[in-house]
């Protein structure tokens, strides 16, 4: 299947919709998984099934990827999924990779925040690219996936049956109307999910009164990419204006109008134009030429379902939850479910573990869901306080913010973060370390020495189970040692790691011997020799113990193959 084509700036080449070849109205291939939307949550998702080697069909009902203003901050968490899927190249090559922002009020610079990094570091916090890129990568990757990702264009899902035993889609292809067969069905349709509706189901949660315009437009400025946040600008005065640089000189300005303004006359092009002009000109860029590509609208709210599986469909992305666009956790959260749940449910269709193991999916991306929630919403309510009394409190902030850098903390962003699934089910018992990451925490970064030269600890998830043991010398207890043979050698795709401090790097299939020379990675894991962490497809830590015993790693590693209980 070939994919869409990008043809120009904003013109992408229609993909011809192709229904298949039916049987009495049946598409004769039962699909494993059929994923309704290829937007970038469903496109992640058919690419994390394909690293099991599990195939998808995804139906799509537009003809090329996405257009107008969609996410453009993508974070260093998102690009180490987008790695696992195959696509992290395209977007370190396109993207524009940041550090920081700064804050102002009315004209005057009040906080100037970097995100966390250090030497330690592969990847940047954060990178700024188009959706359209997003997915246009993505769409790239499936294409190289040898047939496990079939993308069908122009194909609408218009109603669907549950079965015991899986799903019958109905699909709609330039006029054919035909049936589908799915054990399983992904709901990645989107904000508007049709899945979503069709079954009844409402998000919940809180929606906010600000009322936003989103523009994109065309400029050549040779500003550097960081946020920029204005409070009270003389351009807005009394509100708020955000701005991101993109590739190929587009800017992304985000600005507030008052609650009782009239929406449909603030998005009149000419009133955009004013607008821009009269902030350009604020910021010093406006000599330039510049031009409006999209104009569209915005109201931010936090919501979710209750439960992401209902029998035998499952949903990720945008039709599982809505959240606030500031603080970035929209597309960065269901690159998150992608990952998720790619593996649980590999692990399901290839027998490794009963349905329970789902449950997990739900127990982990609620949690993140209400962690996202809690920062993003303290974000928007700073944006566009929900009452008087929040509004006065936020002016004392900003305004005490030009004197104290303490305070200017309040106008921080607070962007996305990785989550912690503390007390997720799938977490084992497990010993107190005086460092490193507890379990149910994504790996901390940390380069090491591998057969080809330096890479990072983030490289070492991949689509098995893995055994982090620290070592002095590459040496292992012999019962540890066969004990992690015989998982090796076992039908769960399973792989032992050495971290050593001395020696000299190798790996094969199943095993690998990293060099960590000056202890880095052992300082950072809290890691004596010995040390053993036990870790899961999607890069979270299931369990760390300072000394492990081939009966415990054993004991650990029957459980995490096997459906955990539910807390
Ligand atoms: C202005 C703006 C800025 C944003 N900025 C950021 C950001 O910087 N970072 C971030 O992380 N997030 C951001 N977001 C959020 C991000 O855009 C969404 O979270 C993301 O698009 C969700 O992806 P998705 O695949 O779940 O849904 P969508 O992108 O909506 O994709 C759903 C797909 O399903 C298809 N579809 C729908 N119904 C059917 C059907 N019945 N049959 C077949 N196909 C169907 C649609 O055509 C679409 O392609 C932003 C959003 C907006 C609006």
């Amino acid at each position: 299947m070939q994919a869409p084509q990008r043809i120009g700036p904003f013109v992408y080449e229609e993909h011809a919709p192709r229904p298949p070849a039916l049987i009495h109205g049946l598409d004769p291939q039962r699909r494993r998984v059929a994923i309704a939307g290829g937007g970038p949550v469903g496109l992640a998702a058919a690419l994390a099934l394909a690293n099991w080697g599990i195939a998808s069909v995804v139906l799509e009902a537009d003809t090329t990827v996405c257009d107008g203003s969609r996410a453009i901050c993508i974070s260093r968490r998102s690009l180490e999924i987008l790695q696992r899927l195959g696509a992290l190249e395209a977007h370190l090559a396109k993207g524009l990779p940041w550090l920081g922002g700064r804050t102002f009020h009315g004209a005057g610079e009040i906080l100037h925040f970097t995100m966390p990094d250090d030497a330690n570091q592969k990847l940047p916090p954060m990178i700024n690219i188009q959706q359209y890129w997003i997915e246009q990568f993505l769409v790239d990757a499936a294409a190289s996936r040898h047939g496990l990702v079939e993308i069908r264009w122009g194909t609408e899902l218009t109603g669907f049956e549950q079965r015991d035993d899986g799903v019958r889609l109905q699909a709609r292809c330039a006029q054919t109307d035909y049936a589908i067969d799915a054990d399983w069905l992904l709901a990645c349709d989107g904000g508007q999910s049709f899945v979503r509706r069709t079954l009844g189901l409402k998000l919940e949660g809180t929606g906010f009164d600000g009322k936003y315009v989103i523009v994109d437009i065309e400029l050549p400025s040779r500003y550097p990419t960081e946020r920029r946040a204005w409070f009270d600008p003389p351009s807005n005065p009394g509100s708020t204006v955000l701005m991101h640089k993109q590739p190929d000189d587009l800017w992304r300005v985000d600005y507030q109008i008052p609650d009782d303004a009239d929406l449909d006359e603030a998005m009149k092009p000419a009133n955009v134009a004013a607008f821009v002009q009269r902030h350009l000109d604020f910021v010093g860029d406006g000599e330039l030429p510049w031009k409006i590509v999209w104009i569209s609208a915005y109201r931010a709210g936090a919501m979710t379902l209750s439960s992401y599986r209902h029998g035998r469909i499952l949903f990720a992305g945008n039709a599982a939850h809505a959240m606030p666009i500031f603080g970035v956790r929209g597309l960065n959260s269901g690159f998150d479910d992608a990952d998720n749940l790619g593996w649980k449910l590999a692990a399901v269709l290839h027998g490794w573990s009963d349905e329970r193991l789902l449950a997990t999916y739900d127990d982990e991306r609620l949690h993140a869901f209400r962690m996202n929630a809690a920062s993003a919403i303290q974000s928007t309510e700073f944006m566009a306080p929900p009452s008087r009394g929040f509004a006065l409190m936020r002016e004392a902030a900003l305004t005490l913010a030009h004197r104290h850098p303490d305070i200017a903390q309040f106008a921080n962003p607070r962007q996305t973060s990785v989550i912690t699934y503390e007390r997720s089910p799938l977490n084992r018992p497990s010993d107190a370390f005086h460092a490193g990451p507890v379990p149910g925490a994504a790996l901390p970064e940390c380069p090491i020495r591998g057969p080809e030269g330096i890479a990072h600890v983030t490289d070492l998830a991949g689509p098995y189970w893995s055994v982090l043991v620290f070592s002095a010398d590459a040496w292992l207890d012999p019962r540890l040692d066969a004990a992690l043979r015989e998982r090796e050698a076992g039908s769960l795709p399973f792989r032992t790691v050495v971290i050593a401090a001395r020696g000299r790097p190798w790996a094969d299939e199943r095993r690998a011997l990293v060099v960590d020379g000056q202890a880095r990675a052992a300082g950072i894991y809290g890691a004596d020799s010995g040390a053993v962490y036990l870790v899961r497809p999607d890069g979270h830590v299931a369990g760390r113990w300072l000394r492990q015993d081939a009966p415990g790693l054993r004991a650990s590693l029957d459980a995490i193959a096997a459906a955990p209980a539910r807390t």
